[in-house]
């Protein structure tokens, strides 16, 4: 943490962020706040230039068009590749893990390219899918299931630099076939999970606290209204 304030990075609001996708960071300033830690957010629009120097960011999914414009942009201002580089958590959602990969093929076929800091591509699968995902998480780091809602029609394919994030029990993930969800590479951690997903997966949340903090762990939040939400969700998703 560079100030005594956490500063927490809302990536392109204005384009991208789908299903809720910027409670993430509203997640992140509010389990920050209940453990007595300042926290902000800095919301990064199509008028800002991407800054490199803030604790966390977040991105949110997009539809194709604005999609497009998000990728533009983090090409032409290349702050969030140089916070990443630099180890700074990065947490994508669905869209954003398209405009993460060295390219993404639209709907209509058109193929763009991203921003490399994932090691995968993404192309149109021959039908969308939508609905509640559970996984079991792989990443180091993380026991609890996960849960979210998807809604893609991209299938993201990993290459050899970049780790699933977990294996899908119910639903269907990255698409590709080989039941894994979601992706990570070095700090940047992707997921197809909407939900927000850190209201559904306060560990995951954490773990990027944490991170952004330069801590190893963060003392538990006791909530049961987020344990019954889990509980809510979890079963949700396994009835599919
Ligand atoms: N437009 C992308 C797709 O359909 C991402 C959708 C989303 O972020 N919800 O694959």
């Amino acid at each position: 943490m560079s100030t005594s304030t956490l500063r927490i990075g809302l990536v392109l609001p204005d384009v991208m962020g789908t299903y809720g996708d910027g409670g993430n960071a509203l997640i992140l300033r509010q389990r920050a706040r209940m453990r007595g830690i300042e926290a902000e957010i800095v919301q990064i629009t199509l008028d800002d230039e991407v800054p490199d120097s803030l604790d966390v960011y977040t991105l949110g999914g997009a539809e194709d068009y604005a999609q497009r414009l998000a990728t533009r942009h983090l090409t032409r201002y290349p702050g969030l590749q140089r916070a990443a580089a630099a180890g700074r958590p990065v947490l994508a959602i669905c869209a954003a893990i398209q405009v993460l990969g060295h390219w993404y093929e639209t709907s209509a076929g058109e193929r763009v390219d991203g921003i490399s800091l994932f090691d995968l591509t993404t192309s149109p699968q021959a039908t969308r899918s939508i609905g509640e995902v559970v996984t079991e998480p792989v990443m180091a780091g993380l026991t609890d299931p996960l849960t979210g809602f998807e809604n893609h029609r991209g299938g993201s394919t990993l290459g050899s630099d970049a780790a699933p994030l977990a294996k899908v029990t119910h639903g269907v993930g990255n698409g590709v076939g080989d039941g894994t969800e979601g992706v990570v590479q070095g700090s940047v951690i992707g997921t197809y999970m909407h939900g927000p997903a850190l209201a559904r997966n306060p560990q995951l949340a954490d773990l990027l606290l944490a991170r952004a903090m330069g801590v190893e762990e963060l003392a538990p939040l006791e909530l049961p209204e987020v344990d019954r939400l889990r509980r809510e969700r979890l079963a949700a998703g396994r009835r599919g």
